[in-house]
């Protein structure tokens, strides 16, 4: 009974450290090999908040003011010519995640019955799932004909919003709606259009998880024009090469342009892409691309991601190395999880503590059940 689960690929672009080619790789990869040089890199940074840009299609203020003058033309503007042309950047929070529900309720039967009784209900449970990838705008009480990205950061490649990238680039909006408006409008977003049907909800339970947030810079070309009737602003798409937006708030969007809030240094949360060979031996690790830890079958021991860096994760396996004929066997790993509830200064950490607070209506052993 699940609703359709479908991920959208999204490519994330990033330079080689190697040998500077632009590598494209799938967002979820946490290993990616560079097709130019061949190296293999792990992708780490993605803890905090990352920033991405739109790749400009419409390069150059040439090709914008064409595009300008030929929407102009279809208007019926007549003589229509460029004045000014630059290219600037709006920022969009986009808000990803998992969606869950569980709906509990009743459901009319399918059987047989008498005209007017009405039908005998069964208690019936649901699953519904679905991901949630939805931008909102990052710069507040600013019309530029584009409400959200739509499907756009869905389908095309995102680079990564680096240093060299800030340089050559200097028209930003500032950011001003915050993280924690962004994860409120995700859960918001996150109770809608989800019912189930034909169902008499009882009870739901929600759940979203495995949520990211980042910010997308979308480029915008500003073009002021000249005609015979007088003079007009447009906004024109420099993805999608579209017409967003005629005679924009054009005293609004330059102040926000020009406010020190956007020409501050970014707080820059960057990807970063480590060698993919262990930090202990050197040994290169097999490559698994989805693999969050991974083994080093030369030292045997087990990495990961802190903090950016490498960092060696414990583990233990369920054999002694005696018992093993090691060639024989694969190994499938599980994440060993440990909860504790704290409550009032009681601590339950075992089910020893838990029958301590709760006797069990038999006899229990303290030592083995701890
Ligand atoms: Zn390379
Ligand atoms: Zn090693």
């Amino acid at each position: 009974m699940d609703t359709p689960f479908e991920s959208p690929e999204v490519k994330i672009q990033v330079h080689c450290p190697q040998c500077r080619g632009d590598i494209a790789f799938l967002e979820e990869a946490h290993v990616i090999r560079c097709e130019f040089c061949g190296s293999l890199l792990f992708v780490t940074g993605r803890e905090g908040v990352l920033r991405y840009v739109f790749p400009v299609q419409v390069q150059d203020s040439q090709n914008a003011q064409t595009l300008a003058i030929e929407h102009l033309k279809t208007l019926g503007r007549r003589s229509p010519r460029p004045i000014e042309a630059f290219l600037f950047h709006a920022p969009f929070w986009r808000m990803q995640g998992s969606v869950y529900r569980w709906i509990f309720g009743l459901k009319p039967m399918k059987v047989e019955i008498n005209s007017g009784a009405p039908p005998p209900m069964e208690r019936m449970k649901i699953l519904l799932s679905r991901v949630l990838d939805h931008t909102i705008p990052g710069t507040i009480g600013l019309d530029l004909g584009l409400d959200n990205l739509g499907v756009r950061s869905q389908a095309l490649v995102l680079r990564v919003l680096d240093r060299e990238y800030l340089e050559k680039e200097n028209s930003f909006l500032p950011l001003e709606t915050t993280l924690e408006q962004a994860q409120r409008e995700a859960e918001r977003f996150s109770n809608l259009f989800f019912e189930a049907q034909d169902l008499l909800t009882e009870y739901t339970l929600n759940g979203f998880v495995g949520r990211t947030f980042s910010v997308v810079y979308f480029p915008i070309w500003f073009v002021a024009c000249q005609h015979e009737g007088g003079e007009e602003v447009l906004l024109l798409d420099a993805v999608g090469k579209k017409m967003l937006q005629m005679a924009p708030d054009e005293s609004g969007l330059q102040r926000k342009l020009k406010d020190e809030k956007s020409s501050l240094p970014f707080a820059l949360q960057e990807l970063s892409l480590l060698p993919f060979r262990c930090p202990n031996c050197g040994w290169t690790f097999p490559f698994r691309p989805y693999s969050a830890l991974h083994f080093c079958e030369t030292c045997r021991r087990l990495w990961g991601e802190k903090s950016g860096e490498w960092a060696e994760f414990p583990y233990q396996r369920t054999l002694s190395p005696q018992t093993e004929p090691a060639q024989k066997l694969f190994w499938v790993p599980f994440w060993r999880c440990r909860a504790m509830v704290v409550s009032g200064g009681e601590r339950l950490e075992t089910m020893a503590d838990l029958y301590r607070l709760a006797p069990p209506p038999r006899v229990f052993n303290r030592e083995k059940e701890a």
